[in-house]
């Protein structure tokens, strides 16, 4: 009788699974003891807010127990006393740039944080004034969404991801048929050996990025976009059907196996694998902002990004998962637009969700769906419009010399259009720049639902 073999990704899985249940009991002595501990995601796709999130919400955890009043949805919580808050590294981790961005923020005249582009995080260590015996420790890990979105690379062989990824890129109507077709065509015409592979990885890497600035999302190897040396040594690229056989093709195949098995899953088992709680942004007043094929790309994106919650064909990712009882989703920037638009935006992000897969999980409020301006860039306002009065937000202009204006978003639709009913102009919204925060340096900086998403996300293990 044949003797099952264990390879090496097996076992690396059986170690990482051991590592996590120690883990889950080393948790459960501490919580014992008093001591708390909750570790949480915050991803999203390039330019959804991440940043600008992490930075607004530790601020507000270090200092809402002093302005209790400025976080109302998180101050019973707080409790009476509250909680005394220090920041701190987090082992194993690069340090996410708390201070230095909240020193920009608070600057004359204020900037936003730089974006995150690679994994980072902090650990807020809370002691209650009460009781000293009393301590949550909370660990916020920063990263990239589109590491998320390879996940779907691990159900896929080469051949069939690069089927799918040539399919999303010629989509008729895709701002990304063009450029996509020209790199298609340097493909083809490649030589059949390594060094192309190589050659052709970096091209593919260069459409990428390219890609991206013009709003796409649903890119993969997620890698290739947040350039690193030992991600870039592995990534494939897609390459179309005629290629099968050849020896670019196996090297490319080869390419995609060390991607998964060394860069892929060991993100899943160190640090998903780790994570209680998420939180997934979502600028989709942007992805509106900028039409219909980059609206749906985002859309399509974050349908996958959220597949990694839930994915039961990975028999061995379900433990990983598994961890993970509390997903946030949230619409970011919504200080963009009016307040009368709020319910609109959410009910934009939820209704792709609600009706189906989510369903139970809805149920139970292990997802819930959200709008959150991190920091509130933007005033309501009124303006006299073809005799009528009309909401308006106020806020500077982050381009065009930064100027104060008060504008008419638009209204946002509660279902995403079909691209053939898109509004003629398309939906307009424009980015502002921070406002004046000194006044903040020991309080939460304005924002929009940041105490709900927190209650959400710590405020059971406060209370
Ligand atoms: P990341 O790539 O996901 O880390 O995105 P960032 O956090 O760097 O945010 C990208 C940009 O979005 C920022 O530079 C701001 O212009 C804008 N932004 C992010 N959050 C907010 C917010 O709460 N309000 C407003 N008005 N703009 C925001």
């Amino acid at each position: 009788m044949a003797t099952p073999s264990l390879t090496a990704t097996d076992l690396r899985r059986a170690l990482g699974w051991l590592g996590a249940r120690a883990d889950d009991l080393r948790r459960a002595a501490e919580a014992a003891l008093g001591r708390n501990h909750v570790r949480i995601g915050v991803t999203g796709l390039s330019g959804a807010g991440k940043s600008v999130f992490t930075t607004s919400l530790v601020h507000a955890l270090a200092h809402a127990s002093a302005h209790p009043a400025s976080m109302p949805l998180f101050s019973g919580a707080l409790g009476a006393r509250g909680w005394d808050a220090t920041i701190e590294p987090l082992d194993g981790l690069p340090p996410f740039p708390q201070s230095a961005n909240v020193a920009g923020l608070l600057a004359d005249p204020p900037r936003w944080p730089e974006p995150t582009s690679s994994l980072c995080g902090l650990r807020v260590r809370l002691v209650h004034r009460g009781d000293a015996a009393r301590e949550v420790r909370i660990d916020i890990v920063d990263y990239p969404g589109e590491w998320l979105l390879d996940l779907e690379l691990l159900r896929l062989d080469y051949a069939a991801w690069s089927a799918a990824a040539l399919a999303r890129l010629q989509a008729p109507g895709s701002p990304a048929a063009e450029p996509s077709g020209i790199w298609l065509g340097q493909a083809l015409g490649a030589a059949s050996d390594a060094a192309a592979a190589d050659r052709l990885v970096g091209a593919y890497g260069g459409l990428l990025a390219h890609l991206r600035d013009h709003g796409l999302r649903h890119l993969q190897p997620g890698r290739l976009l947040v350039p690193d040396g030992v991600a870039q040594a592995t990534a494939p690229a897609p390459l179309p059907a005629a290629l099968d056989g050849t020896a670019l093709h196996a090297a490319m195949a080869e390419r995609f196996d060390r991607y998964c098995s060394e860069i892929v899953e060991p993100f899943y088992r160190e640090h998903f694998a780790q994570l209680d709680r998420q939180i997934v942004l979502f600028d989709v007043i942007g992805a509106l902002a900028r039409g219909p094929a980059v609206f749906a790309d985002t859309q399509s994106a974050l349908t996958s990004v959220l597949a990694s919650f839930r994915y039961r064909s990975i028999p061995w990712l379900d433990w990983l998962r598994a961890r993970i009882d509390r997903v946030l989703v949230v619409a970011t920037k919504v200080d963009h637009v009016t307040t009368s638009q709020y319910l609109n935006v959410r009910q934009l992000i939820a209704d792709r969700f609600e009706p189906t897969d989510w369903a139970n999980a809805i149920a139970e409020d292990r997802i819930r769906f959200d709008v959150v301006a991190s920091i509130r860039a933007t005033l309501d306002g009124w303006i006299r419009q073809d005799g009528a009065q009309r909401a308006a937000i106020q806020g500077v202009l982050k381009q065009r010399g930064g100027a104060l204006r008060l504008l008419v978003p638009s209204d946002v639709p509660p279902k995403a259009p079909e691209a053939s009913a898109w509004p003629e102009g398309g939906f307009v919204y424009v980015d502002f720049a921070p406002p004046a925060l000194s006044a903040f340096a020991d309080r939460p900086f304005p924002n929009v639902n940041l105490d709900k998403a927190l209650d959400y996300l710590v405020g059971d293990r406060l209370r």
